[in-house]
């Protein structure tokens, strides 16, 4: 019912939209947190065989689960996967990039002790602001519901708010009437 009606959705659902909306044929996107692999199969598809896709994780599970997902849809010819922490993407990755994605926390029905952490999540998040092309778009999904994820949060949003506006848009998505409900910030680097 009300099928083409507006829903206000969730903070994983503004992330899909930004790939959906930013990533075309040919061009280059990061994965922070592979997971389960959902959003690098995403964006593998929709940067096409000419685009390019790297993927982090620091559980072996997510790379594996990942690389077979990819190879089941064919696109694992453009995603480079690496098993290391986010907080090495400065290493990783040199060219600009025009959509990079952060989905903090643990794997669902994996090991709720590795779970993304403030001090390393900082570091990637800022080296990560660095690599985005004029217009490129960030994405960080965060989970104010346990305890670690509050104070990701409280960082994000000190980090965030403090970013210059000539250089950097940010749109901080959040159900205001709903207690520690994941949250999706959008940061938009300006155009040259
Ligand atoms: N909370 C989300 C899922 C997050 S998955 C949900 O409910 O849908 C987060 C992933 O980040 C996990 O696979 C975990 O292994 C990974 N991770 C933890 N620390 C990391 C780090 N330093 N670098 C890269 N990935 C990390």
């Amino acid at each position: 019912m009300n099928g083409d009606m507006l829903e206000l959705r969730s903070a994983r659902w503004i992330a899909r939209f930004a790939m959906e909306h930013i990533l075309r044929e040919g061009m280059r996107a990061v994965d922070c947190t592979m997971g389960n692999g959902h959003d690098t199969c995403l964006m593998a598809s929709l940067v096409g065989a000419s685009g390019h896709v790297d993927a982090f994780d620091v559980q072996e599970k997510a790379v594996a689960s990942t690389a077979e997902r990819l190879k089941a849809e064919g696109t694992a010819d453009r995603v480079t996967l690496h098993c290391v922490g986010h907080e090495h993407i400065a290493e990783r990755v040199t060219e600009p990039v025009q959509m990079i994605v952060f989905n903090l926390g643990w794997l669902p029905g994996g090991d709720k002790q590795v779970t993304t952490r403030w001090d390393t999540t900082r570091r990637a998040v800022s080296d990560a602001l660095e690599l985005l092309a004029p217009m490129g778009m960030l994405s960080v999904c965060v989970y104010p519901g346990h305890a670690e994820g509050k104070v990701e949060l409280e960082g994000l949003l000190q980090l965030f708010s403090s970013l210059p506006a000539r250089r950097f848009n940010v749109v901080r998505h959040a159900f205001i009437n709903a207690c520690d409900a994941p949250e999706c910030f959008l940061i938009q680097r300006q155009r040259d």
